[in-house]
């Protein structure tokens, strides 16, 4: 008994490790869905997707401001594909500091309210 209980919870440990591996796997390839067609250009995007265009935004805009030297709004070295595509489509500017949606504190725009495409 104890060993067929044994089994059990193995096989459920094994369906839940399962059940999360295909998530995680299911994500994986709609990021790649996702940054495929922002390279290629798309502008629209289904709504089940735009939490994945939010969080590749907001790290797209975090390594800007993260990146831009001794001050705020420094200029940034030159994107990746990805990070390129994502920023044209959110219309946020590498080389415009205005159009940045996060800042790290030093500059002037430091707690205004920018609005890019993501947040419509
Ligand atoms: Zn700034």
């Amino acid at each position: 008994m104890l060993v067929a209980k044994a089994a059990r919870d193995a096989q459920r440990a094994h369906r839940r490790h399962v059940q999360v591996q295909e998530a995680e796997h299911a994500l994986l390839l709609r990021e790649h869905h996702i940054r495929s067609r922002l390279r290629a250009g798309a502008t629209r995007f289904d709504d089940a997707d735009r939490e994945i265009l939010h969080r590749f935004v907001l790290e797209a805009c975090r390594d800007l401001a993260r990146e831009c030297g001794d001050h705020c709004g420094g200029p940034v070295p030159e994107r990746g594909p990805n990070a390129a595509a994502v920023l044209r489509w959110a219309g946020v500017g590498p080389d415009d500091h205005t159009t940045w949606p996060v800042h790290r504190g030093d500059c002037a725009l430091t707690g205004s309210s920018v609005r890019t495409r993501a947040d419509v």
